[in-house]
This record gives structure tokens, sequence and C-alpha cells, in this order.
């Protein structure tokens, strides 16, 4: 089958390794010079790597993880508000966005990737889709994926009433070098009134972290903020955020304004698949939405391996809309808990939070594992 996928992202590129594998003519189209991403860390659930099964992908991404067990959250001073220990006899692995891009794109050839191809238009038909670009003649294929992110231009095309929505909170992130965090395998999280901060361990001694700020959208005064800005507001803040901050380069802070889709009824629109952030962009909370984009990839792949070409679309649909609807739920109510800046509120939900038997959370997560492959 000749396809086409738009967006070489962390969705985009795993479709291709995948489905280049089963023999499908592909070609990936991406609107930047280069095939890359962000200077920050990701985590990709045990989800992800259990359903790759013992696909070689899976070796790659044990090969330049560090695996994490526990994901702990504290308050400011650092007492416990809860502790998840992740699902036994599976890994859940962080590393670089960068890593993880270049590790799946050692599975597409080349002559695969096209760069500065910007998809600003779809026709959708019957018998064939077909592709408009920026500055290239248009090309017709058998199937479309649009893979191309939150600000989908194939969902645009095709869905065009579904716009991303602000939930309220602005997020700084970065890498640092050379810290001796103490412990090696554990998230953490230290919620305040003033906001989240959290710090993941990665493999020779590098972190990555995130300040998450309950904000107004495209916030001048947060928008502001530098280096100097989060050590003031967080240097009442334990030791060890205080270390990442000072290790934390001034310039490559990287801001972002979270949003995420109301859940779509459907992910395929004839010839056009949605897949990853284009289909169900969510906010960060649960940590799953480079591992939802991920999944999709596998179980298209899988449905198109299985099934006739109808049967293969309605199948993909079937598993991936109602699962990616209950994690965008379930993350967006976890923005909501997580961001409130009202002190007494913030006093009784911590309160609450450390009541709650750390096992009734942890269940919280099962279903993530529970989806179907095909
Ligand atoms: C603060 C933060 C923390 C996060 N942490 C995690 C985490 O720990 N774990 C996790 O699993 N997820 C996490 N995520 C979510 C994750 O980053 C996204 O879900 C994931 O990157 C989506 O991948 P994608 O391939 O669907 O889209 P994208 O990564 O957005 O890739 C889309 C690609 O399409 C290209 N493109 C866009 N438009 C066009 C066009 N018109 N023509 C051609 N090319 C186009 C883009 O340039 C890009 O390369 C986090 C997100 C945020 C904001």
């Amino acid at each position: 089958m000749k396809i086409a996928i738009v967006g070489a992202g962390i969705g985009g590129l795993t479709a291709a390794a995948l489905l280049i594998e089963q023999g499908h003519d592909v070609s990936v189209f991406e609107k930047k010079d280069a095939v890359s991403e962000l200077g920050a860390g990701i985590g990709i659930g045990g989800n992800v790597i259990d359903k790759l099964n013992n696909h070689d992908l899976a070796k790659g991404l044990k090969n330049i993880g560090q695996v994490v067990d526990v994901m702990e959250v504290l308050d400011e001073k650092a007492n416990p508000l809860s502790k998840i220990k992740l699902k036994k006899n599976t890994v859940n692995l962080t590393m670089s966005r960068q890593s993880l891009l270049d590790v799946i794109q050692s599975y597409v050839p080349d002559s695969a990737i096209f760069t500065n191809h910007y998809v600003t238009d779809i026709e959708n038909g019957d018998l064939k889709v077909t592709l408009q670009f920026s500055e290239q003649p248009s090309q017709s294929f058998d199937l479309c994926i649009g893979a191309d992110g939150i600000h989908s231009n194939t969902r645009q095309a095709v869905a065009p009433n579904n716009k991303p929505i602000y939930q309220g909170y602005t997020v700084f992130r970065g890498l640092v070098d050379e810290i001796d965090l103490k412990d090696g395998n554990v998230a953490k999280e230290y919620w305040s009134s003033k906001g989240r901060v959290g710090i993941v361990p990665l493999l020779n001694n590098q972190a990555y972290w995130f300040i998450s700020i309950t904000a107004k959208e495209n916030d001048t005064k947060i928008h502001a903020f530098a280096k100097p800005h989060l050590q003031a507001r967080f240097n009442h803040f334990p030791n060890e955020v205080r270390q990442v901050l000072d290790k934390q380069s001034e310039t490559d802070i990287l801001l972002h304004d979270m949003y995420d889709l109301n859940p779509l009824k459907t992910f395929v629109y004839q010839r056009v698949v949605l897949l990853g952030d284009a289909a169900h962009a969510m906010t960060p909370n649960m940590g799953q939405g480079a591992g939802q984009a991920m999944e999709d990839a596998i179980v298209l792949a899988n449905c198109i391996q299985t099934y006739d070409f109808d049967m293969a679309l309605q199948r993909y649909n079937k598993l991936r809309v109602k699962h990616t609807k209950k994690v965008i739920k379930r993350s967006r109510k976890i923005g909501k808990i997580a961001q409130r800046t009202n002190k007494f509120v913030v006093k009784v939900r911590n309160k609450i939070a450390q009541i709650i038997p750390n096992q009734l959370i942890s269940n919280q997560t099962k279903f993530l594992y529970k989806s179907k492959e095909k």
C-alpha cells in the first residue's frame, strides 16, 4: 500500500518504522528542515514497551533509557503526599527527547523521509487521498496518516471544529548534566500553591525538570520569567530543586502553555487516519502523550497487517478512540487537582492525598496496560 505520513515526530516515525517493515511504500513528510525534537526529557511508560513485545525498537529504547520504578509526589517541604510503585514486570524508561527520536528514526530509511515538506491541505476521496504542499506538487496515496501534532493541518482538513483548549497552566522545562540525584530510579513532583516542580532522572547523571505554573493563556508576566525568576519563586523548595535550577543554563529553558483536545468521536475519515497528538493531544500529567502516539502506531500497523483495509481502519478506531479518551480525561483531572493555587485548598488537598492509600492511586493507571493491540 502507498502510505503518506504527515509529521516526523515520535508518532509518525514509529508508524513509518512498523509499516515499512511490513513492506508498505511509505513517505513521511516533515515541515521542518530536519527530524528534531525539543531539548527536554520524556518518560515512556511500560505500557508502550510491553506493546512493542520483542520488537527491536524496545531493545533500542532500553539501551538509552533510565529505568524509573517509583513516582513520588511531595509538598514543598518534601513531606510525602503519595508514592506510586510502577507496575512490576515492566520497564518505565526516561530519556532525552532527541535520543528517543534518534532511536525510532534509525528504523526508517532516510529515503522515506522528506523534510521541508509542509502539508497545507488534504483532499480525501473514495479511491485515493491527495496531499497539497506549500512548495511541492501535490501527491496521491492509498492512505494518509495525520501525525502532525496538536495543531494538525490534517485534522483541520477532516475535522475542522476540533481546536486545542487551553488548560490554565504554563510549563517551563530543561535538561541538566552532572547532577547527583539521591534516588536514581525515582521521579519526583513537589506540589505547592506556587506551582509544581518535577525532577526526573536520566542516564549518565543527567536529569530533566519541569515547572508548571497556573497562569492565563499567553500570560505576559509569567512568559517573561527567566532562570532567576524561577529560582526566586522556588527558593524555599528542597535542596534538590535548587541544585537542579542552579545547573540549568540560562538560555535553554523551554516554555509552553498547556493545551489538550476534547476527545474526538473518530480518528478515521475515509482514507485519512489521525494518530498521536493530532488525534488526542492530552496534558502531560500522566506522561502518556508520546506513549499513546506510539501505541496508536503499533495498533494501526497490527490492524493493517491483520485485516483488510476497511476493517483495519475500523478496528484501529474502535481500539484507540475510547482508550485515549480516558487518558485525556484523567490527565486533565490530575492537572486540575495539581494546579490549585489557593493556600487553604492546597492544604486540604495535601491532607487528602496523604490519607488516600497509594495502592488506590496506582490502580488509576492499571487501565493503561489493558488496552488491546489489534
Ligand atoms: C511539558 C510536556 C511534557 C511531556 N511529557 C511527556 C512524557 O513524559 N511522556 C509522554 O509520553 N509524553 C509526554 N508529553 C507529550 C508528548 O510530547 C506528545 O504527546 C508527543 O510529542 C506527540 O507526538 P506526535 O508525534 O503525535 O506529535 P509531535 O511530536 O508534535 O510531532 C508532529 C510532527 O509533525 C510536524 N508537522 C506539523 N505540522 C506539519 C505539516 N503541516 N506538514 C508537515 N509536517 C508537520 C512537526 O514539525 C513535528 O515534527 C509531554 C508534553 C509536554 C508539553
